[in-house]
């Protein structure tokens, strides 16, 4: 086994951020994973980000994590440790991993949905923590390395570039679309930066919160804010009274998703982004979609392919993700960190984990 940890580190208390119920973060000394197969894979996470999905668990609880649990998918970092029989990476190599594999013979998979995949392969545990370990058939399907100049923190932000990827491609976006985005959170922005890449006209993008406006605006969006300004005749204006070709909802306020359904033109389409609470409901008028042949789509998740071309995206500066890190944390800190995502301080948090 070639490991290369140091005896002195082995001696280090490891720690990571356990969730254990909402409300609930604690830092706690957790057991080194070794190489115990010669297909093991020892990931040393270099910056972890947080993401709306982490906040929302901590909130709220989330089925997919049941405390006690590591959490943080959002990550980059550098492989210290592998098995004598891995041939898809070396020590040393700087890596981005995404936190899913699919498993490709679930009948999602052979259908090519494979964001739906009922078989996925985790990673061994969340990314607040200071290793990951996977498998080598898990690095074959979605472990991406990257050259040695690149900045860890863009390369974090692989995964939810590749959620957004995965929404802007279902709402099939033509050159010169005029796109609406709702809410400009970092997953918000990532849309209006896929949308522009993609070779959308105007885009459009409605966020009560002046800092978040202001992000939106040095991406080059039209910023409004709702709560004074006339959205309704500002896309009519800039849309020549047609409405937008596509509406990107970003937030988790259904009564807020029923204001701007008719702001979409007729055969438009309607992506919900964003996840909502479990007791949701919307109320919309069924003849939008009859009549008006508006689309509504949902979009979560990502498929490897997905990843490998955020991640590619990041590498050839395809799209400038830096500009969305707004704050930086040590692990030991995480708890603070939370507290500034919980109060919408900021964009993208990143924890530098080691
Ligand atoms: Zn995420
Ligand atoms: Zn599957």
């Amino acid at each position: 086994m070639k490991i290369i940890i140091k005896n002195e580190e082995r001696g280090i208390k490891l720690i990571a951020a356990v969730y254990k119920g909402p409300g609930i973060l604690d830092l706690e000394e957790v057991k080194t994973p070794e190489i115990e197969s010669a297909d093991d894979i020892l990931i040393r996470v270099k910056c972890s980000v947080i993401c709306g999905t982490d906040i929302k668990t901590f909130r709220r609880g989330h089925h997919a994590f049941i405390p006690p649990v590591i959490l943080g998918h959002e990550f980059s970092g550098e492989v210290v440790a592998i098995g004598d029989d891995v041939k898809t990476c070396k020590i040393g190599d700087q890596v981005t991993v995404p936190p899913f594999i699919n498993c490709g013979d679930c009948f999602y998979c052979q259908k090519g949905l494979f964001e739906l995949c009922k078989n996925r392969t985790l990673l061994s545990n969340g990314s607040f923590a200071e290793y990951i370990k996977i498998s080598q058939a898990y690095a074959e399907a979605g472990l991406v390395k990257l050259p040695a100049d690149i900045n860890l923190e863009e390369a974090a932000l692989a995964e939810p570039l590749a959620c957004v990827i995965n929404a802007v491609e279902d709402c099939d976006l033509s050159l010169g679309d005029n796109v609406l985005v709702i809410g400009a959170g970092p997953m918000g922005l990532l849309n209006v930066l896929v949308s522009q890449l993609k070779g959308a006209g105007h885009v459009i993008v409605s966020e009560p919160v002046a800092e978040r406006r202001k992000a939106a605006q040095q991406l080059g969006a039209l910023a409004v804010d709702p709560t004074t300004q006339d959205l309704s005749s500002i896309v009519q204006e800039t849309t020549k009274g047609k409405g937008v070709d596509i509406l990107i909802i970003a937030i988790a306020n259904t009564k807020v998703v029923e204001s701007v359904l008719s702001l979409v033109r007729p055969g438009g389409k309607v992506m919900l982004f964003g996840g909502f609470p479990g007791s949701s409901t919307l109320t919309l008028d069924p003849n939008l979609i009859h009549y008006r042949q508006v689309a509504l789509l949902g979009s979560s998740g990502f498929t490897t392919r997905q990843f490998k071309q955020a991640a590619d995206l990041i590498m050839q500066r395809r799209i400038n993700v830096g500009q969305l890190i707004t704050h930086r944390f040590p692990l030991l800190e995480i708890k603070q960190a939370f507290d500034l995502a919980i109060n919408h301080g900021g964009l993208k948090i990143c924890i530098a984990c080691a």
